[in-house]
């Protein structure tokens, strides 16, 4: 986790360390507000939460009258911090029924982490001692399911998988026939994330989801983001969450930008929050997302 946080520093800290030089001029005129506003923009924050920040920044500047280094980190902090929601429920329910276990699906664009991100999350899973199954029910993308496969053996979980180009909904049905056969903990699927139809994948998705209720609840539908995509990557969630239910949102290669706002914009945009952040290709690097933790990386 350590290693997690300094990674994050890494990468995060030229947002909150240009806020704070910027709000440390003696004057403060419009011209550096709209400094500020740049900044954060350029960090993916968002207009509307941007305009939000700076309206609540400048209120309290002004309260505040002259400014020690200290008061302006522990301002733009609480701030910060409030803009990300400290209080949201950012676990990842895995608690499942009875007689059946939770179930997960991973749904988002190809690339941007899936498959990588449903292999960690398992490993996060079976190294709390539970017992994992995987579904490998991204059978548009040809090797898809061979690196499910290779994860699932490296951590110690079944992968079901089906037949190539088959269909994801009997492929995600299987999984969790067999987590219930096997009384596994969790079952996780990972699905395809071809974006050019849109109702090809609301069918696909839809699908996937209706039929994997036939043996019970889906616990979590988490949205796989690609940190560095910016907006693009918004819109691309909108369509995913005009389709299927998402209950939170997994945040990947934030090791690979500096422009942590994406954070703050997608969860206005989707109204979920972000529940786990990826920051690396290894199999240890998939963390919580911590808001305090983030926050402090940001103002480094
Ligand atoms: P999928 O098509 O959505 O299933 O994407 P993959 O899981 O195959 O991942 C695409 C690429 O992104 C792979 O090279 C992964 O190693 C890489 N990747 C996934 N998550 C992260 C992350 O958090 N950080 C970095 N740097 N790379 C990642």
């Amino acid at each position: 986790l350590v290693r997690l946080r300094a990674r994050l520093s890494r990468s995060q800290n030229t947002l909150g360390k240009g806020l704070l030089t910027l709000l440390s001029r003696e004057h403060l005129d419009e011209e550096t507000w709209e400094e500020v506003e740049d900044t954060l923009l350029t960090a993916d924050v968002g207009v509307a939460p941007t305009q939000e920040l700076v309206e609540r920044l400048r209120e309290r500047v002004r309260v505040l009258g002259t400014r020690t280094p200290e008061e302006l980190r522990g301002l733009l902090r609480a701030e910060l911090l409030e803009l990300i929601g400290p209080d949201e429920d950012r676990s990842v329910h895995t608690e499942g029924g009875l007689d059946v276990p939770a179930v997960v699906m991973v749904v988002g664009v190809n690339g941007t982490g899936k498959t990588t991100t449903t292999g960690k999350l398992a490993r996060v899973l079976v190294a709390d001692g539970r017992s994992v199954v995987l579904g490998a029910a991204d059978t548009f993308r040809a090797a898809a399911s061979d690196q499910l496969q290779t994860w699932g053996e490296r951590v110690g979980a079944r992968t079901v998988r089906g037949p190539e180009a088959g269909d994801p909904a009997s492929v995600a049905f299987d999984a969790v026939k067999e987590g219930i056969a096997e009384g596994a903990d969790v079952v996780l699927i990972d699905t395809a994330g071809r974006l050019h139809t849109k109702t090809g994948l609301m069918d696909e998705l839809g699908k996937v989801k209706r039929v994997v209720e036939k043996h019970g609840p889906v616990d979590e539908v988490l949205l796989v983001l690609d940190a560095t995509t910016g907006q693009n990557g918004l819109v691309q969630a909108r369509v995913f969450a005009e389709v299927v239910d998402i209950t939170g949102i997994v945040l990947t290669k934030l090791d690979g930008t500096a422009k942590g706002g994406i954070v703050v914009a997608v969860q206005r945009e989707l109204g979920v929050p972000v529940k786990l952040v990826g920051l690396g290709e290894g199999a240890d690097d998939l963390a919580p997302f911590e808001p305090e933790a983030f926050v402090d990386a940001l103002i480094g």
